[in-house]
Formats: structure tokens, sequence, C-alpha cells
């Protein structure tokens, strides 16, 4: 009988999809396939664990779903563990009811290096994990492929369209575009996925000595011992796949067919999807909130919508990985470097340092109340992001500041941040993705938007009033 996973389409996308990260070959007399989670924290629609599957079912070997989180990554927080903590609670349900093996590892000290990964990649035939270009998860890959022995894959499922199609840094979403929207249709074909066919044994489970963690037990008890960054508290959103579907739901039912007319207005929530941070964690998939929409609107109902969730989205993720200063200003055109260049020593209406505006203490009440949300929620409405970071451009003596300094606050606050679409979204306020506009002070060429302005275009007054108050308080 054929693999329920053999399709053509699913052969093809794999082909697309994955990318040896080593050239050693699969070990001869490996015990298992092992799926490193790093980013795509689902089950379903998972291009790595599909890859994995085949892999265990073509070698007739079980697999093992490992995911591991420790102290080492920038910015570790209370946000960002419990965000994916809680997501890995219901991950584990979730596998057990597929009968899937899952393990969670916690590493709680910082000077704790037992290398989970190593021990069980020593005997893995083959080491398969997730491909995403930020969040220090391509190093942390390529480190493990050089220390390992056995062959190790990265495996994308960030995009909906696969990215190895377009292989050379799009210029704007004018030029994506066209090329994404062409596969769309075929990139949303939906796939049967099936558990692999051979079980883990109890033996080799209890075997495999390591420390997992009783996801059922009490997760803010663990966070509070981990060596991270207790400031940051976690976010009011609700974690997990089940929230992330229930919002992809309520969006699609109540706001999709307004989206272009409610999606600029920050006093209206529900706008927008708000689904960024799931999005990020890959607790729901790009394919998965594009096929909901096109199911509730159709096209052309839902297309605005798909413009950003496909090529917008797919745009920042194709510089990241065809730019490798996606983080830095010669990421930049020529055109805004030099622009930069030639007014670099323009006198600037205020500057502020780093904890200045991490604080909220800026002269302006509609900036502070955007930090404000920031801080308090772990996001910002889209409309006012454009407002913030730009503002931040002003307000910093030298370009390469004001882009430090954004980088910071988005990567340390915000529970989207670390994504494709932080690099791209701050770089936009730059100049990245545009084009020329009229010439202003600071500004140059660079597409100005004045904080004045928002006050004529939305209710900008109630948002200051919801985000009053002393940012730490919040
Ligand atoms: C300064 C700045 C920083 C940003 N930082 C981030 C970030 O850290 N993480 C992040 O996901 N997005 C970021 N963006 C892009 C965008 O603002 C957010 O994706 C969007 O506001 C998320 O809200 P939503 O889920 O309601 O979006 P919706 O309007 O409902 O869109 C659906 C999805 O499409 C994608 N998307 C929408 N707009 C964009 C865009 N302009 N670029 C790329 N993808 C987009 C997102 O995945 C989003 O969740 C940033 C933009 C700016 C200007």
């Amino acid at each position: 009988m054929p693999h329920p996973l053999s399709s053509p389409f699913v052969r093809d996308q794999l082909a697309l999809r994955a990318t040896s990260a080593n050239a050693h070959p699969v070990r001869r007399g490996g015990e298992y396939v092992l799926y490193w989670m790093q980013s795509t924290h689902r089950l379903p629609d998972n291009w790595a664990l599909r890859f994995a599957t085949l892999e265990a079912d073509r070698l007739a070997l079980p697999l093992i779903i490992h995911q591991g989180l420790d102290p080492t990554y920038e910015h570790a927080s209370d946000r960002i563990h419990s965000f994916i903590l809680h997501n890995a609670r219901e991950l584990q349900q979730s596998a057990d009811r597929r009968g899937l093996r899952y393990q969670f590892v916690l590493r709680r000290r910082r000077d704790d290096d037992r290398r989970t990964v190593d021990r069980l990649a020593a005997r893995a035939a083959l080491v398969v994990t997730d491909a995403f270009p930020t969040a220090g998860i391509a190093e942390r890959t390529a480190r493990l492929a050089q220390r390992v022995d056995c062959r190790v894959v990265a495996v994308e499922s960030y995009a909906i369209v696969p990215s190895a199609l377009f292989i050379k840094e799009e210029y704007a979403a004018r030029t994506l575009r066209p090329k994404v929207m062409a596969h769309l249709e075929h990139a949303l074909e939906p796939v049967t996925d099936s558990p692999p066919r051979i079980g883990v044994s109890e033996a080799l489970w209890r075997s495999l000595d390591v420390d997992r963690l009783d996801l059922a037990g009490d997760l803010d008890a663990e966070i509070a011992r981990c060596e991270i960054d207790h400031s940051v508290p976690p976010a009011p959103l609700v974690s997990g796949r089940r929230a992330a579907l229930a919002r992809l739901r309520h969006f699609c039912a109540e706001s999709l067919g307004d989206y272009e007319e409610r999606r600029s207005d920050p006093a209206d929530p529900d706008g927008s999807s708000r689904l960024s941070p799931y999005l990020h964690f890959g607790q729901v998939s790009g394919a998965e909130v594009a096929r909901a929409a096109i199911a509730a609107a159709g096209r052309p109902g839902a297309d605005k919508f798909l413009d950003q969730v496909v090529t917008w989205r797919e745009l920042s993720l194709n510089f990241c990985l065809r730019n490798p200063r996606f983080r830095q200003l010669r990421a930049l055109p020529d055109w805004v470097l030099k622009n930069m260049e030639k007014h670099a020593a323009d006198p600037r209406e205020a500057v502020y340092s780093l904890p200045q505006l991490e604080s909220a203490a800026t002269h302006h009440p509609l900036w502070n109340a955007a930090q404000r949300e920031l801080v308090a929620t772990g996001v910002i409405h889209n409309v006012m992001r454009m407002y913030w970071g730009k503002s931040v451009l002003m307000w910093s003596a030298r370009y390469g500041d004001a882009l430090r300094h954004l980088i910071h606050l988005n990567d340390k606050w915000a529970l989207d941040g670390r994504d494709p679409s932080s690099y791209g979204g701050i770089q936009w306020c730059f100049g990245k993705f545009d084009r020329p506009w009229g010439e202003r002070p600071v500004w140059g060429t660079i597409r100005s938007m004045s904080l004045e302005r928002a006050y004529k275009k939305f209710d900008a007054k109630g948002y200051e009033k919801r985000w009053d108050g002393d940012v730490r308080q919040l």
C-alpha cells in the first residue's frame, strides 16, 4: 500500500523545503529518527515532522520528537518561556492522542552544559529539525550539524510557498507578489498526515536517560527557577494551538470581510487577526491561516489579508534568508544609504537613549502609549507599530542607533519578535521595500510618518488614554 505521505505533492514540497545541514550519511545502526523541534511548535501541517515520519518509515525506525528550552537565547525571559511552555503542555496532550512520542527538556541554569540533543543525536540514524533564519535557530542547527556524526536535515515549515523558489533577494512586495501568488493555490493543497509505522518501545523510551519536564506540573514555578530575565513578565495572551485556532475562526467569521477598512484602527482590537505571536512560534501555520481565510471569504474577498500573510510575510522571510545583514543598515538599498550620508548631521528634534525609549519617557504621549502597549501586552497594533518605528529614526543621533534600539525593544518585549517579519518590519521604517519620497530634514527621501498626523486618522487620544500610566505598573 502506498505511504499516506508519499503523494507527488508531498515529495515535491519536501524536495524544496529540506536541506542537509552537514555531509554525513544516515547512521547505520541508528536506533530512531530524531525530530528536534525548534521553531514549528505544532504537530499538524509540520513539514519537518512529515519528513521525519517518512524517513522513519523508510528506515523502519521509530520517531522521537524532542523539544528543549534553555536560558541562553537572546532576551530569554518569562514572556517567551511562558508562551513556549504553555503551548508545550498542549503539544504533549496532542502527541499522546496521536500516538507520537514527544518530550520536553527544560535547562534551567546557564552553566548547565548537558547537551541533551547531542546525546540523543549520538544514537539517532538521522536528526531532522526546523529551518528558520532568525532567533538564532539556523546557527544552533549549524553548530549541532558540525558536532554530531550523523545526517542533520533542516526542513522549512514557516513559508506557505517554499522559499527555495525565490533564490534572489526580492526588491519589494510588488516584485514578489506575482511570483508567490502564482504558486499559492498549489502550495495550499491539504495533506493527510499519518503517524510513523513503528512505535517507540517502553524500553527505548526509558533508556534515553533524559530529564523530561512534567508538563502537567506547575509551569510558572518552573519558569521562576530558570536563569532568565524575570523583569519581562508573561504576556496576557493565551498561548497554544487551541487559542490560535479559536482566534483564527473568530477573525474569519467576524472581521475578515471588513479587514481592509478595519485593520488601520488601533481602537478596533478585532480589525486584524492578531495571530502574529502564534505564527511566530509556529503554533499555527501560515498555510492553515490562508486556507481558512479563503474558505471563509473566497478570493478576491480574502485578497487584502492574503497579501499580508503571504506576500509581506514571505517578503520578510526572503529578506532574512537572502540578505545576511538583515539586522544592519547595510541591508538597505543604495538610495537609502546615500540619503543617510547626506542627512547624518541634520539637527534632530530630540535624541533619546535606549533606557528612555524603553521606559516610555519621550516627550510624545502617543509614542509612549505604543511603547507601553508593547511592554504590557507583547504586541503593538500594526498602524501604531509603523509610527513607533519611524519616530525612533527621527529621535536618534545616528541612524544605526535607531536601528539597534528598535531591534532591541522589539526582540526583547514583542511576543512576535525575533521573527523574519520583525526585521522586515523594522527595516521598512528605514526605507527597505519602499521607494524614495519627497526630501525632508533627517528623513531625506525615506517615507516620513509624523505622530501628529495620526490624530487626524484615528482616535489617537483614546489610544493614549488606554495605555496611560507607568510602564512598569501596567
Ligand atoms: C516597526 C515594525 C516592527 C514589526 N515587528 C514585527 C514582529 O516582530 N513580528 C511580526 O510578525 N510582524 C512584525 N511587523 C509586521 C506587522 O506589523 C505585524 O505582522 C502585524 O501588525 C501583526 O498583527 P496581526 O497578526 O493582527 O496582522 P494581520 O494584519 O492580521 O496580518 C496577518 C499576518 O500577516 C503577517 N503580516 C502582516 N503584516 C505584515 C508585514 N507588514 N510584514 C510581514 N508580515 C506581516 C503577520 O504574520 C500577521 O500576523 C512589524 C512592523 C513594523 C512596522
